[in-house]
């Protein structure tokens, strides 16, 4: 089921869900299904799998040489969500980027996905690789997300890329895009980057997930602008619950957000990690709560791994 069919059943009340990140290759799926168990009480109508860029590693040769080869770490993305799709009965949202994929290659993708019954994708640009200042589209690749939303619109018209058969089978993917309330990096204002949403919106994006935000005032400020600018889709908030110390460093460093001052303070008292996991724990809580109030419709929590502390928001909440 489409997550805009999900937000509408549940007719304002506020959904849960979570987003995980493939394990690194050679690993196991195990530890993920250990750490997806305890939040599936919950009821998350839909879990989104994160598709990382590739990178470069470098391999000794000897004698003071190395091999340069370009890898990706995390792959299976698409395998995952049709793990989690057969497993929990749920759906599943693969994070579909320009970076690192040939047009080509993403339409196999999203062939894939809708063989598998996956019935909504995520566009997202992807970021820069590490060896990069900006980011550059991949060779026969995507420059920005717009144009990724309409290559899977022309694929939900039965358009493929090289109009070479007549499709009998359309998808019909539910699309989702990235919103940022604190503005993304590279935009001069959040008045540009906002124009650039609305462009992604009427290019046929169905909702927007936003980046992570630790004071909810920015998130409301941007649903008035959002809404202001002509912006009517569902704009779900991201919420990640700080988890060491460095991510005081880590996160504006990173994502280009600003931590709250009470929300600083609350980390550099405490004695060890484990302390500052249970004041991310307090934080996302208050503020899942003032978002629930507010009757957003739903909120999606960025796990990154171990799940203890989202199942600790999720049991005040849900
Ligand atoms: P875009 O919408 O293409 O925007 C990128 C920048 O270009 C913005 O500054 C925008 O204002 C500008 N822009 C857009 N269109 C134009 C145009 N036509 N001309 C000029 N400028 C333009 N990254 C991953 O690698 N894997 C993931 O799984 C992943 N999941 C994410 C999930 C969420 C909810 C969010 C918020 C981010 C996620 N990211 C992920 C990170 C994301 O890929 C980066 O933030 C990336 O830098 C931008 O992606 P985007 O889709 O917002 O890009």
């Amino acid at each position: 089921m489409k997550v805009t069919e999900h937000i509408n059943n549940a007719k304002g009340k506020t959904l849960f869900s979570f987003e995980i990140i493939p394990p690194k290759k050679g690993n196991s799926i195990q530890e993920l299904y250990n750490n997806i168990n305890p939040l599936m009480e919950f009821k998350p109508p839909f879990i989104d799998v994160t598709t990382s860029r590739e990178q470069y590693v470098y391999i000794e040769k000897g004698e003071g040489l190395l091999d340069r080869k370009i890898t990706r770490m995390r792959p299976g993305t698409v395998g995952i969500c049709a793990a989690l799709k057969h497993k929990y009965n749920v759906d599943t949202v693969p994070h579909v980027l320009c970076g690192g994929f040939t047009k080509e290659e993403t339409e196999y993708l999203l062939v894939d996905c809708h063989y598998l019954g996956i019935d909504n994708v995520m566009a997202l640009r992807g970021d820069a690789m590490n060896h990069q200042k900006y980011f550059k589209a991949s060779k026969g690749g995507h420059q920005y997300a717009i144009q990724l939303v309409e290559q899977i619109q022309n694929l939900n018209q039965g358009k493929y890329l090289h109009d070479v058969i007549e499709a009998d089978d359309k998808a019909d993917f539910c699309i989702g895009v990235a919103g940022y309330p604190e503005k993304h990096i590279e935009a001069p204002s959040i008045q540009s980057d906002l124009k650039r949403l609305k462009e992604k919106v009427d290019a046929g994006a169905d909702y927007v997930v936003t980046q992570m935000f630790f004071d909810n005032k920015k998130y409301f400020e941007f649903i008035n602008i959002a809404r202001a600018a002509g912006i009517t889709v569902p704009i779900i908030p991201g919420i990640k619950p700080i988890a060491i110390k460095r991510h005081l460093q880590l996160l504006p460093q990173v994502f280009k957000i600003d931590l709250p001052q009470d929300l600083i303070h609350a980390v550099e008292l405490c004695k060890d990690n484990k302390q500052v996991r249970q004041v991310g724990v307090e934080w996302a809580i208050q503020q899942s709560k003032e978002l629930q109030n507010a009757g957003v419709p739903v909120i999606h929590f960025y796990s990154m791994g171990k799940s203890d502390n989202i199942k600790a928001i999720a049991k005040e909440l849900f």
